[in-house]
């Protein structure tokens, strides 16, 4: 019988996520996101950075008092007061984790810490033992690891491991690693530092390079179990490593990635219109899994290939990913029932006076548009939600 070892997938689209440029999301909107999180099946859900923000702050307690199934992860700087708010935002968290992080690289410390190696090191221990008189479960990150010298970071995990760290998180902070570099510094990680401790090891990959999800792979193969990912590749900068490609990889490529995780695919797509809708827009047609050009075929073999075997030109099918069968076309001829499905379909459910408002809106769109798209119907929603004027974006015109 084969063993697939068990992946934990840990989202930070909430926190990482909402700190890409223009993606701040509403107490109600993340709420809606953390539930979809819940129901994808992610073991933990990083619902934000409760020093930051009052806003952060309720975000995450709100998150902690109603998502009973998943941990629920808040970041924080070292310093104590950092510490403490975390833990206050997550009192009442059936699994609260708190997350502490500080730069291990030479760069951060003198440009941005104004630290020394040691005051660094004692920082992360003090803070780790604080966290763990709240909790049980506490993540260390280093940020900027693998810009940081090997030694010192492994130096600086170690202390953090004996502290009491449950996971140890060894971020690419700014995209820079390569697969193979990334997968030989995890296994240093392991070799030097867990050294056969009940400690996770844990990858967070940004997309600089468009690297992340090949770097995260890289990473479990080499020995981490826990994925730090966010919905559509959302997050600083070029973004993170995107759930939902790092998912299907795991699904598809079963022979090469003996993995499992607890996600329920069939829900990808609605949560991915769901963030799209949160922050106000979509993805790029030809992204992968989730984009509107992700499974449709134009050119003429292409089309004569799938047609008579769909394994010809797709390593997955739509329906595995939860993406609606487009046998339902809608435009300016469709009826309330057909949207009604489709919205279904997207994982949103409809009231029936609000489907009278946004079916007006639909067909005003779509008298000027031959055909209305996911995206746009995502857009719809989110205007009638707001109770604004706020037009239709269109993206997919
Ligand atoms: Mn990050």
């Amino acid at each position: 019988m084969e063993t697939r070892e068990r992946v934990r997938i840990f989202d930070t689209t909430l926190r990482d996520g909402e700190q890409a440029p223009g993606c701040s999301m509403h107490l109600d909107e993340k709420l809606r996101i953390a539930r979809m999180l819940e129901r994808l099946g992610v073991d933990v859900v990083e619902a934000g950075f409760p020093i930051a923000s009052d806003g952060d702050y309720r975000a995450v307690s709100a998150i902690a008092r109603e998502c009973r199934s998943v941990s629920v992860a808040a970041l924080c700087r070292t310093a104590a007061g950092d510490v403490v708010r975390a833990a206050e935002a997550l009192e009442s968290a059936a699994r609260p984790r708190i997350h502490t992080f500080i730069a291990t690289s030479d760069l951060h410390l003198e440009a941005k810490l104004g630290k020394s190696r040691a005051q660094v090191l004692e920082a992360a221990a003090a803070a780790v033992e604080l966290a763990r008189t709240y909790v049980d479960d506490v993540e260390f990150s280093a940020e900027d690891a693998t810009r940081s010298d090997v030694d010192y970071l492994c130096d600086v995990l170690s202390a953090a491991a004996d502290a009491g760290a449950t996971v140890l998180n060894v971020p690419d902070t700014v995209g820079y690693s390569t697969p193979a570099e990334y997968g030989e510094l995890i296994r240093t990680v392991i070799d030097r530092v867990v050294r056969g401790r009940a400690i996770t090891v844990s990858t967070h990959c940004h997309n600089d390079l468009g690297l992340a999800v090949a770097n995260s792979l890289a990473a479990l193969l080499a020995g981490a179990r826990q994925v730090e990912c966010t919905i559509n590749g959302i997050g600083e900068r070029a973004g993170n490593a995107a759930l939902e490609e790092i998912v299907a990889a795991l699904n598809v490529r079963r022979d090469r990635l003996p993995f499992e995780s607890s996600v329920d695919a069939t829900q990808i797509y609605a949560a991915s219109c769901l963030v799209a809708e949160a922050v106000g827009f979509g993805v790029q047609p030809n992204k992968a899994i989730v984009g509107r050009n992700a499974f449709a075929h134009e050119a003429g073999i292409h089309q004569h290939g799938v047609i008579k075997n769909p394994l010809c030109y797709e390593i997955l099918t739509p329906e595995s990913v939860g993406v609606p069968s487009n046998a339902i076309v809608l435009g300016k001829h469709s009826g309330r029932h057909a949207l009604a499905l489709r919205y279904s379909e997207l994982g949103f459910t409809i009231a029936t006076a609000e489907l009278d408002r946004v079916y007006r809106r639909f067909t005003a769109l779509a008298d000027r548009k031959k055909r209305v798209f996911d995206q746009d119907l995502i857009s719809i929603l989110a205007a009638d939600r707001d109770g604004s004027s706020r037009a239709p974006v269109g993206v997919s015109a």
